[in-house]
């Protein structure tokens, strides 16, 4: 067993590292917190050098690189700035069902494109009444006069207003027994005629990217569109997601590390009672908590985005990495705002956003309390 990681990652680390120092400027990010917009501007520049998509395969617009290498990006990047990492993270979201299940066609096109900064992504599973639990679809996909009839809403939609494609979970068969198997999944273009998109209102943390509810009426869709097999979208959707969770997972060590990296620094700095605080116990056991909640959480991410690239799919080991790294971020941000004291609550000193982002790791991709299910379910089923 070998801990290090090759020259290769070291370096794409440390590039993503550089990038985001030079990059992500915290007034910059303030005020797309404070607009709840996208930051189109950095976005662009992390495509052209590549960062975008670093795991779609070479043909393909990407570098042809692993889930690893694209969650020490991802990670790196929520570092720095927990609001920019995590929008930038968010802005291929569900490309990756294209990259296993797409068409030469769909591939070429749409993975190129959101590659190189031409297109934003966007995944409709959650719908109004369907949240954690999407076995059964309201949004029916019917196959009329040789094309695909799209009817219904989705909500919670990230990137739901900005995004150029959207990869809509439809149930196809609604006679289907179980329901899940009468799902699939259909590429949607924007502006195609009945798609209409608005956001939720505002939010708690991640206002960097839009949140939007979806509407589908009689939009339709060529039976092209279509990706991967007719009723196996469920299946496509739970595979997506061993690998989307490790990204999440990613962003939560990241936040988590940004938070007590601010935080750290601060306690060495401030004094009290005529001393560090980094020099009462309560702080060091502060220090040392966060410290091995991080080391811990990003072990079990690094070992579920290796043991995905080595074809070793772990769907415990995902929800263990994504509950845990999750847990780790709330946490963390939360004893970083601590450390600061009423500076840490005020919007200035950047961990209160940190603490704002971090909350939704534990909800999106599947919430912590789905992901404890997948855990032990497969835990007691297992002789
Ligand atoms: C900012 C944001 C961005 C999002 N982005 C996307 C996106 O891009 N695409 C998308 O499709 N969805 C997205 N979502 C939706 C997100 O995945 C859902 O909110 C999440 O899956 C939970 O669904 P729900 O909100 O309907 O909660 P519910 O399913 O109603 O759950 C409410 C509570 O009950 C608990 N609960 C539910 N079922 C069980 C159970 N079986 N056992 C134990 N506890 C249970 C939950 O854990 C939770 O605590 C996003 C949500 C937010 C807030």
């Amino acid at each position: 067993m070998d801990f290090e990681l090759t020259k290769e990652q070291k370096d794409i680390k440390q590039a993503a590292r550089e990038f985001a120092e030079g990059e992500f400027d915290k007034d910059l990010a303030i005020k797309h917190d404070k607009e709840h917009s996208f930051p189109r501007s950095v976005w662009k520049k992390a495509c052209e050098l590549g960062f975008v998509g670093i795991h779609f395969p070479e043909e393909f617009g990407g570098q042809g690189l692993g889930v690893f290498e694209n969650a020490l990006v991802v990670e790196e990047f929520c570092r720095k700035d927990s609001g920019l990492g995590t929008a930038l993270a968010l802005s291929d979201f569900a490309s990756e069902i294209i990259m296993r299940h797409g068409t030469k066609e769909h591939k070429s096109r749409v993975l190129r494109a959101v590659a190189s900064g031409g297109m934003i992504s966007a995944g409709c599973f959650t719908e109004p009444n369907h949240g954690s639990d999407i076995t059964c679809m309201d949004t029916s996909a019917a196959k009329e006069n040789g094309k695909w009839l799209i009817n219904g809403t989705k909500t919670f939609i990230t990137n739901g207003t900005i995004a150029d494609v959207y990869i809509v979970l439809s149930q196809t068969d609604p006679n289907a027994k179980p329901t899940y198997r009468g799902q699939s999944l259909i590429l949607v273009e924007k502006g195609a005629p009945g798609l209409d998109a608005n956001d939720v209102g505002d939010k708690m943390g991640i206002r960097m990217t839009s949140t939007a509810e979806v509407s589908f009426s009689g939009v339709s869709a060529p039976l092209e569109a279509l990706i991967g097999e007719e009723g196996k979208g469920f299946y496509h959707v739970l595979e997506f997601f061993d690998e989307s969770r490790v990204e999440i997972a990613a962003t939560a060590v990241g936040i988590a590390q940004g938070a007590f990296d601010r935080a750290l620094a601060y306690a060495k700095e401030r004094q009290q009672f005529g001393q560090r605080l980094a020099d009462f116990q309560a702080t060091q056991h502060k220090i040392a908590d966060m410290a091995t909640w991080i080391e811990a959480a990003r072990l079990l991410t690094y070992q579920a985005a290796w043991n995905f690239d080595q074809g070793r799919i772990d769907p415990k080991l995902t929800s263990m990495a994504k509950f845990y790294a999750g847990r780790t971020a709330v946490l963390v941000t939360d004893e970083a705002v601590q450390i600061l004291g009423g500076y840490g609550y005020m919007l200035e000193n950047e961990v209160e956003r940190y603490y704002r982002d971090a909350k939704i790791t534990e909800i999106y991709e599947g919430t912590k309390e789905i992901q404890k299910n997948t855990i032990a379910g497969i835990l007691i089923k297992k002789k």
